[in-house]
């Protein structure tokens, strides 16, 4: 069936050739069909459709791609939540109180919570999510959570190294030989992308490295967390192995960003961790004006980020990062698709998946100017209308 969206009054497409890539087109149409968009151009030269669809002059974007979450987990820590608002400092070890409440859980009680999650998402306006392990930290429980999330993604990533396991405290080398061995044996079938938490308290450059290129040998592609509490050397690392992204990027050398400016590795921003953490916000238009590809995306979880609205990233992006809306709205689209190395999503033009959002506004710009409001009407993936 054919599907046309018509009377768009600001359609933001992301297409290459456009005058900018923030580009959008003024009383548009976009034509679906098959999953895919077949045809984009203006309202009063639109092809006839079997429905018609009257955005009745509201603004249509590309859905978002939010390319950084952690979706499947038990508990959550509502209470370090509460205790860091009061005044205590965030640290990467919370991490384990939800490893024991995410061992605990059963695969149904987590597959639960993770269709809710994705409800919630595109609800949001989220079309695509990229989706990690990291919460299970032994064979069993990282195989069932990669698992899991090859149920709704194919962007699943494994991250058996987001932190040391209570039971690995004295052995940290021991664990990373359990993670780039039998783990990776085990979660490697259902994955993507490799990723490790590089950062003080967490993992080592070298210890970074042994897991990023286990990774690559078994198949996978590298992606990297990195200068999320402190500068370090993960950056060059992750633009040493042609990582598709490195995310956080909160601490940032002058050197770091130009290794990023001069290569193919977009640098992630997660604006939901500093706000939920009262972390300084990184400078993103320092990084874009450097020559730098910038994402924007949630980073879902329930210690440092439990957002999962893109409007929101958006807004703070905005507000406290010093991007523009064309730019945090392109970075949360067309940014996020170019994080997961996808070339079939975050653009509205013919032969990219018809993955669309009608905003209940005239512009883009109000997703930053009215924060906080639901503003997502409809959504729809593959063409077909999930919220
Ligand atoms: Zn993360």
């Amino acid at each position: 069936m054919r599907t046309l969206i018509t009377n768009i009054g600001e359609l933001t497409t992301n297409a290459a050739g456009s005058a900018t890539p923030h580009h959008a087109v003024q009383d548009a149409a976009v034509l679906m069909e098959d999953g895919l968009i077949t045809w984009v151009g203006r309202a009063d030269e639109a092809p006839g459709a079997e429905e018609i669809i009257d955005a009745e002059g509201r603004a249509v974007i590309p859905g978002f791609v939010d390319s950084h979450s952690h979706l499947v987990f038990g508990g959550d820590r509502a209470a370090e939540f509460e205790a860091r608002m009061a005044g205590q400092k965030y640290a990467a070890g919370g991490i384990r109180s939800t490893v024991a409440a995410t061992r605990a859980a059963t695969d149904d009680e987590l597959r639960a919570r993770l269709r809710g999650f994705l409800d919630e998402m595109h609800a949001q306006g989220t079309t695509t999510v990229e989706i990690k392990s990291g919460y299970g930290l032994d064979v069993e429980t990282e195989e069932r959570l990669v698992r899991l999330a090859a149920e709704v993604t194919p962007e699943v990533t494994f991250l058996g190294a987001h932190v040391v396991p209570a039971e690995y405290a004295d052995d940290p080398e021991g664990y990373v030989d359990l993670v780039t061995g039998p783990m990776l044996e085990a979660c490697a079938p259902h994955a993507r992308w490799i990723d490790v938490f590089c950062e003080t308290g967490a993992f080592s450059v070298e210890q970074s490295r042994r897991v990023l290129e286990a990774g690559i040998a078994r198949g996978l592609a590298p992606r990297v967390h990195a200068s999320q509490l402190g500068p370090g050397g993960g950056v060059q690392l992750a633009v040493e192995l042609g990582a598709a992204s490195i995310d956080h990027g909160t601490y940032l050398t002058d050197d770091d960003v130009a290794a990023l400016a001069a290569s193919e590795t977009v640098l992630t921003l997660l604006p939901g961790v500093e706000f939920s953490t009262r972390q300084p916000y990184p400078d993103a238009r320092r990084l874009i004006d450097a020559g730098v590809t910038v994402a924007l995306a949630c980073d879902t979880n329930p210690g440092s980020s439990f957002t999962s609205s893109m409007p929101f990233c958006i807004a703070v992006a905005v507000r406290d990062m010093g991007m523009t809306p064309a730019e945090a709205v392109w970075a949360a689209t067309a940014g996020g698709a170019r994080a997961l190395r996808r070339e079939d999503i975050g653009v509205i033009a013919p032969g990219y998946r018809a993955d669309l959002v009608l905003l209940r506004a005239p512009s883009r710009i109000h997703l930053a100017y009215r924060p906080g409001v639901p503003l997502v009407e409809r959504v729809w993936k593959d063409g077909v209308q999930v919220a």
